[in-house]
């Protein structure tokens, strides 16, 4: 097992694509750190140059206080699974698994106490002697797992190895792969597109774009506290929904309000006094919240401090909660709700807000200005 270093990770490919834009990561020795972001966004790229198969142009990357930078693949103790597994069809599941330990020259007792207790943790035991071509999707990615365990590596890759199975099969290997690596305890990086299977399974998250990293943060921490409007609106389902406001300064409050939302923000509130520190009176900002903190209810019936009415164009159905999309002058948020709730199409609503849960953007930069 090792601790794994990325110091000032620069990767150009040829015809000068920068992929990796100055990364620095250091995963601790057994963490689980996933990178997540849009295709393109250089994620495998991270991935290959561990695996050593795609050498850095610039930067260093160490296993423990070891640089292995310039180590070839076969000389890192690395195991990596992709999406496309490519099991060798004409074995069995045990040849399969022990193809690399006897390419290694381990011996053959050796070799079958290492698959058989590889394949008693991924509850494959019963499958070792079938062909693998009668295997299905999800029993062929946990044979594919196997084949990289028995080497006990000490760093673990895996990119988007779930991307092929069905959703079903997929949330039930998220869970394998969870409980499989923490009982081997091995540092392991994690590859995916789905921000989902980010937030679910990982101590860490990196969240990048465009080469670089967002934000590097525990998944309830992104979810909580984005440092940029890409993080927000990468985290979280539905999406974070964005506003331009403007703010007003009065009475003690500030406030936040465009053409339909007005939202009093107190300033002995968090977020009151750093709006009142931040922002100034008419200035543009592009204020967060997240569909599950707009709270709507039927119009007219709300006490309190009214965010706005807004008219519901579109309900959909998700389980038990509703999503509905809400317009008015322009202006598109979307909002959950529980699904009991008597509403439809056309129907206009109160929608109030807690000052509790707002996020604030720089609308050039994008940062977050409320952390
Ligand atoms: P991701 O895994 O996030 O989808 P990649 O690391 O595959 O991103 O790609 C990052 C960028 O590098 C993309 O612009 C991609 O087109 C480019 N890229 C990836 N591999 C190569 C390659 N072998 N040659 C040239 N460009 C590449």
């Amino acid at each position: 097992m090792a601790k794994v270093t990325l110091e000032d990770i620069v990767k150009r490919y040829d015809g000068d694509v920068l992929a990796v834009d100055d990364v620095s990561l250091e995963i601790e020795d057994g963490d689980f750190v996933t990178l997540v972001g849009p295709s393109g966004s250089g994620k495998s790229t991270i991935l290959r140059m561990l695996a050593g198969v795609v050498t850095a142009s610039e930067g260093r990357i160490l296993f423990g206080e070891k640089d292995v930078t310039d180590v070839p693949p076969q000389e890192r103790d690395v195991a990596m699974v992709f999406q496309n597994y490519a099991l060798y069809p004409n074995m069995t599941v045990r040849e399969n698994m022990e193809f690399g330990l006897k390419m290694q020259g381990v011996d053959a007792d050796e070799r079958r106490a290492s698959v058989e207790d590889a394949a008693d943790l991924l509850q494959i035991e019963e499958l070792l002697d079938r062909d693998v071509q009668q295997l299905s999707g999800g029993q062929q990615q946990r044979v594919a797992l196997g084949r990289s365990i028995v080497r006990d590596p000490e760093v673990f890759l895996l990119d988007e190895p779930l991307a092929n199975l069905d959703a079903k099969l997929r949330t039930e290997m998220r869970a394998t792969l969870v409980e499989l690596q923490r009982e081997l305890g091995v540092t392991t990086v994690y590859v995916t597109h789905n921000q989902i299977e980010a937030m679910t399974m990982s101590d860490r998250v990196a969240v990048l774009d465009k080469g670089t990293i967002q934000q590097l943060a525990a998944p309830q921490e992104l979810y909580r506290n984005p440092a940029n409007q890409f993080v927000a609106d990468f985290i979280g389902t539905p999406s974070m929904n964005f506003l331009d406001v403007e703010t007003f300064h009065e009475n003690g409050a500030v406030r936040l309000a465009n053409a339909v939302f007005d939202i009093e923000v107190p300033v002995d509130t968090v977020a009151g006094s750093a709006i009142r520190d931040a922002t100034t009176d008419g200035g543009a900002y592009t204020l967060g919240i997240r569909p599950q903190n707009l709270l709507v209810s039927e119009h007219g019936t709300t006490d309190g401090e009214l965010a706005g009415q807004i008219e519901v164009v579109v309900v959909e159905t998700a389980g038990d909660e509703l999503i509905l999309h809400l317009e008015e002058n322009d202006i598109r948020v979307k909002a959950v709700v529980d699904e009991d709730m008597d509403i439809e199409h056309g129907d206009v609503v109160d929608v109030t807000i807690d000052p509790a849960n707002i996020h604030l953007f720089d609308p050039t930069t994008g940062d977050a200005l409320l952390r």
